[in-house]
């Protein structure tokens, strides 16, 4: 049998993977663990050009992408799913065992995954009781980090970060490192999106995703935006042809204005589903605390997340535990799902004997 630890890379012989919603392999029949949007949308597609390399097609999505979100398209890249654009980012400004990222647990877990991958190193700074950023160290700390991630709502609390503050980073950051903003739940809170400082930080680079809001998480579909001159950076180090065509193809397609309003009657159904959820939610005497959510998922701490996390499981309903992350004993995190979904897990929820 091969030892492939012979040629195994340290940090990777090391590294704890990523456990993704799919990697848990979980039973179930109601998926509230990945906050996928829980409509499915149906549509055909014909492709007659899969023999070549995808060509105009990305231009196009740059474009509609561009008008979406009114940003020139020279400052939006095409990635494979945000968590390409992550790793990017790492990759073309990261020195390997010099340079260091800036994170705030519990957030998404990503950026150390990617981070430990490439063999760069991360500074954690615990993010406050009410979920906000600590300034005091971020700019304590700040000399060797390369880029900050911030995931504004956050995963997987579903808060906010004070916008005061995002700008107060900005601010502080200039000349010394990049910024990145993660905003793949922003179409919950759009008003809260910070893409208009764009225009004032050059050092402000945005994520965005089709894998939430807009339903499309299987066709991995992300986005970088930025200026320009960090676009040409990323530009260098892409893979070649990194999205296929049916990919472009379905992530134009469903930016287009018909497509749009659908989007908005989704994203007002679910907001309308969390908020029926959480006023049901609140009646259970076992529940310790629901965190305010600006996402499609709710962060809620039971008085044992474990015992309820393996109820629901019983009854084939599959949520997310956060019970090991920092600051997050005994919470779990749930996806907002249709109305029957919410409906059947709230009774759920109401015959369930946590003792
Ligand atoms: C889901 C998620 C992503 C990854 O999205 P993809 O575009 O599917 O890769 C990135 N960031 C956060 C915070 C997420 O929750």
């Amino acid at each position: 049998m091969i030892d492939i630890n012979k040629f195994t890379r340290k940090n990777i012989k090391k590294l704890i993977p990523y456990q993704s919603a799919r990697r848990i392999k979980d039973n179930g029949d109601i998926w509230l663990n990945a906050n996928e949007l829980p409509f499915v949308q149906k549509k055909t597609f014909l492709f007659n050009n899969l023999n070549r390399y995808p060509d105009k097609e990305y231009k196009v999505l740059l474009q509609s992408y561009s008008q979406y979100i009114k940003i020139s398209y020279k400052n939006i890249l095409a990635t494979r799913g945000s968590d390409e654009a992550i790793e990017l980012l790492i990759k073309a400004f990261c020195e390997p065992k010099k340079d260091y990222i800036m994170i705030f647990p519990p957030t998404y877990d990503m950026y150390k995954v990617y981070a430990n991958i490439l063999n760069v190193k991360v500074i954690s700074i615990l993010q406050l009781k009410n979920f906000q950023i600590d300034l005091i160290n971020l700019k304590k700390l700040i000399q060797k980090v390369k880029l900050i991630y911030i995931c504004n709502p956050n995963n997987p609390t579903s808060t906010l970060i004070n916008r005061t503050d995002i700008i107060e980073i900005l601010k502080f950051t200039k000349n010394k490192c990049l910024v990145v903003i993660d905003e793949a739940y922003i179409e919950f809170c759009l008003q809260q999106t910070a893409i208009d400082l764009m225009y004032k930080f050059d050092h402000l680079i945005i994520l965005r995703t089709l894998s939430k809001a807009f339903g499309l998480a299987s066709i991995r579909c992300g986005f970088i935006i930025a200026h320009i001159n960090i676009i040409n950076v990323i530009k260098k180090i892409i893979a070649p042809y990194p999205l296929s065509t049916p990919t472009l193809q379905i992530a134009q397609s469903f930016l287009v204005k018909s497509n749009l309003i659908i989007l908005q009657k989704n994203i007002l159904e679910l907001n309308k589903n969390k908020k029926i959820l959480i006023q049901e939610l609140k009646k259970l005497p076992y529940i310790e605390k629901i965190f305010p959510s600006s996402t499609n998922f709710i962060l809620v701490c039971f008085n044992s997340s474990n015992k309820v996390f393996v109820q629901l499981l019983k009854h084939k309903i599959v949520t997310r535990d956060q019970n090991f992350k920092v600051l997050l004993k005994n919470c779990i995190r749930i996806s907002v799902g249709t109305y029957k979904e919410c409906m059947n897990l709230i009774n759920i929820f109401k015959v369930i004997q946590i003792k």
